[in-house]
């Protein structure tokens, strides 16, 4: 399968190898009604080994939200056959319930129903922080 053959939608390349299946279902594509190939240990020159989703389906989804938990991925968005896009996820300013805080003093810990909200905080490395406890998340 080749990006050419995806009339219209998504391709998420670059996703560290052995990612894709997190990937997968944090965006819940089982769910989905329209064909996603899963492609493995594609090689890369870039990375050596990368995994590769191919969604042929127009989605209301925001990638930007995988920034986080695999920000190497190249998103390319094919229409009609052509790839109209290609850009790299953008880290977005604060992430939900995506990643928990691991820090065992954190108010999350014992406050089950509170979300677990972190922070992007731009430094020289772009780290999120926890909302409550300013735990750097681990990703
Ligand atoms: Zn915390």
């Amino acid at each position: 399968m080749h990006i050419d053959e995806i009339k219209n939608g998504l391709v998420l390349d670059h996703i560290k190898a052995g990612k894709a299946m997190e990937i997968y279902r944090f965006l819940d594509l089982g769910s989905l009604n329209c064909p996603v190939a899963i492609i493995q240990n594609a090689s890369s020159r870039k990375m050596g080994k990368k995994d590769i989703i191919k969604i042929d389906g127009v989605l209301d989804i925001d990638c930007n939200i995988l920034a986080p938990i695999c920000p190497d991925i190249t998103l390319n968005v094919i229409k009609d056959g052509v790839r109209v896009e290609k850009r790299a996820l953008e880290l977005p300013l604060e992430i939900k319930d995506i990643i928990k805080c691991k820090n065992p003093r954190c108010i999350t810990t014992t406050e089950q129903e509170l979300p677990h909200i972190f922070r992007l905080r731009k430094t020289k490395e772009s780290i999120y922080r926890c909302l409550y406890c300013e735990a750097r998340a681990e990703l």
